[in-house]
């Protein structure tokens, strides 16, 4: 046990140190990014030099987005799924982020009461949320509606890469710009954006999140319109879930 111990608090000092690093190398990468761009804004477009700070963004971006992965790793990044209500994960996310969905953005959240329980790591629930949300305020510059649904669905086909089954399903709709076909082609790709500051890893970590839990996420999006996101997560049979709970309890008992 004391050999445990002292692993853990290796391990522990390990990752401290690591977000460390990170954190002071997100803010340094911030510091580069803001004055290549400032660089960029100077430079006349048609000055072969342009390409070159557009380089110094790109790579500096990718550093960013770099120490940000590690620092989320460092702040416990591993997979602890537990069993959830992800009414509580969505309810969480909206408070946290209440100043960033701004009065120009009319708010609708309609949570199913019923929901089934989910399998699933809740920090990593939470990212999803929050990427989706902020996204969708994102494309909202001059104001609309964000509808932030759950509810269950049993599917009785396949749909997209699932196969049928119970689902709980997450939606997050905004009456924003939409996309066009070659934007939506392109959206879970790391490092893809269309946004000027934007790191374009929110949606690449949401996919990576939803398939590790064996989900699905669909999208609709019209120009002009708006966007609606499905996360579509594989709900818990009853009896599956009274068993991990009674787990989950052990565990606590054991510490
Ligand atoms: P970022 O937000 O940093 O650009 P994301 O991975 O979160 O990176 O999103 C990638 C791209 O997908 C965005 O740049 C944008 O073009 C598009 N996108 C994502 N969500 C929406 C949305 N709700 N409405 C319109 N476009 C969106
Ligand atoms: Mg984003």
């Amino acid at each position: 046990l004391e050999e445990r111990i002292l692993q853990t608090q290796k391990m522990e000092s390990i990752a401290r140190l690591a977000g460390g690093v990170a954190h002071d190398l997100n803010n340094l990468m911030t510091a580069v990014l803001g004055q290549a761009e400032l660089l960029r804004l100077a430079l006349p477009s048609d000055s072969p030099l342009a390409d070159r700070a557009d380089k110094i963004i790109t790579s500096a971006m990718q550093a960013s987005g770099l120490a940000q992965q590690l620092l989320a790793y460092a702040r416990g990044g591993k997979y602890a799924p537990r069993v959830i209500n992800l009414n509580e994960t969505v309810r969480d996310v909206i408070k946290l982020n209440e100043r960033s969905i701004g009065h120009n953005v009319e708010l609708e959240v309609d949570l199913e009461p019923d929901l089934w329980p989910i399998y699933a790591d809740p920090s990593q629930m939470a990212q999803v949320v929050m990427n989706l949300i902020i996204n969708a305020v994102e494309a909202m510059e001059n104001g609309g509606r964000l509808t932030v649904r759950t509810f269950n669905s049993s599917l009785d086909t396949p749909c997209g890469d699932i196969s049928p089954g119970r689902y709980v399903i997450l939606e997050v709709t905004d009456t924003g710009h939409g996309m066009d076909q070659e934007t939506l082609a392109n959206i879970f790709e790391p490092f893809f954006t269309t946004k000027f500051t934007g790191r374009g890893l929110g949606l690449a970590a949401v996919y990576g999140i939803i398939s590790n839990h064996g989900g699905y996420i669909q999208v609709d999006s019209t120009p002009g319109k708006g966007t609606s996101f499905f996360v579509y997560l594989p709900s818990l049979d009853p009896q599956t879930a009274v068993q991990h709970r009674a787990e989950e309890l052990e565990e606590k008992e054991g510490d």
